[in-house]
């Protein structure tokens, strides 16, 4: 039995790690500071053997009793509309918080994974992205934030991997979605179910030409998984590969609810990516991962969850 640290394991992605390593067999201890993660999405593991909940900021100084197998990098707000509201404590996760968990890692003797992202990728010149590709990110801007915490993350990782042979894998992941997302929680897919399943109508950003490629989230865990079991230090992208614009997103979404509602143009928030999709032939030389889930069959099954949200809030 492993012994594994999730930091940010209440988020979306986090909660599903969560689980999956339980289910796995192995021993988890989720950390979250519940600024953006939700005690909901891990109900259902409180009662179980061999899980502990530690409310604590990963950019603090962290102390987790014991040996540890793993450490898993899941904290930091994720949402483009966090970004605002959220800036320091994005940059100080990224960077303090990945500080103290590579710190705790080498302590431990752990293998340290960081969630990175296809925001590295900034607003790319190239498509799809390679992660040989050095990205296109604007440092000031609104999403820089968030994108230069997570490179200056990636490089502090590297760091740690060759000044003091911490064993490390860093994940680039692509747009993810799925059940435990926060119905507002300002993203594409959330926004947009919830829109649809309220009778309001769908705000597109700019002229929705824009694409984004999406992923079901256990695609993403099968990944993540997979990485962790490997010897590979360098990024890997984990991510779908079937590109379509915001628009195509948004129709189908109202295709999908049987909504009436329409869609509205807004404008198109700053540095905001025209496309987005990734390379995965490594994952696929390295990891043996593809994904598996279609959007059609991930979508259904996201809708049922937002239809439970909606009403749930709805009382
Ligand atoms: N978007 C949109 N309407 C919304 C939220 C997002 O049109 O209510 C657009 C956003 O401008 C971007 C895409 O959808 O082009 C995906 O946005 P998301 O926030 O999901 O993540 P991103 O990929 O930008 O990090």
């Amino acid at each position: 039995m492993r012994r594994i640290l999730i930091t940010g394991g209440s988020g979306f992605i986090g909660s599903h790690l969560c689980r999956r390593f339980l289910d796995d067999g192995d021993e988890v201890i989720c950390m979250d500071n519940l600024l953006t993660g939700r005690l909901q999405n891990i109900e259902d593991l409180f009662g179980r053997d061999f899980f502990t909940f530690l409310k604590q900021d990963v950019s603090e100084f962290i102390h987790v009793p014991g040996s540890l197998d793993a450490i898993l990098h899941f904290a930091s707000p994720a949402s483009p509309s966090d970004f605002e509201r959220f800036p320091i404590q994005i940059l100080k996760v990224g960077a303090l918080g990945t500080h103290k968990a590579l710190g705790l890692a080498r302590e431990k003797g752990a293998t340290f994974l960081l969630a990175s992202t296809s925001e590295c990728y900034g607003d790319p010149e190239v498509n799809p992205q390679p992660e040989t590709y050095w990205g296109n990110v604007n440092p000031i801007g609104i999403r820089g934030v968030y994108d230069e915490a997570k490179r200056f993350a990636e490089a502090m990782t590297m760091a740690y991997h060759r000044a003091h042979s911490v064993s490390t894998r860093i994940v680039r992941i692509f747009n993810t979605y799925g059940p435990a997302m926060r119905p507002d929680d300002g993203r594409a897919i959330p926004t947009f179910f919830a829109q649809a399943l309220r009778g309001e109508d769908l705000t597109v950003y700019g002229d929705g030409s824009q694409t984004r490629s999406v992923n079901y989230v256990s695609d993403l865990v099968e990944g993540v998984c997979r990485l962790l079991d490997s010897d590979y230090a360098l990024p890997v992208n984990i991510g779908n590969t079937q590109e379509m614009t915001v628009r195509a997103l948004a129709e189908r979404i109202l295709e999908l609810t049987g909504s009436s509602s329409g869609i509205v143009c807004r404008d198109l928030p700053p540095d905001d990516p025209k496309v987005r999709r990734p390379d995965i032939s490594l994952a696929g030389r390295v990891l043996g991962w593809k994904p598996q889930v279609s959007p059609e069959e991930g979508l259904r099954t996201t809708l049922a969850y937002f239809e439970q949200e909606v009403s749930r809030a709805q009382g």
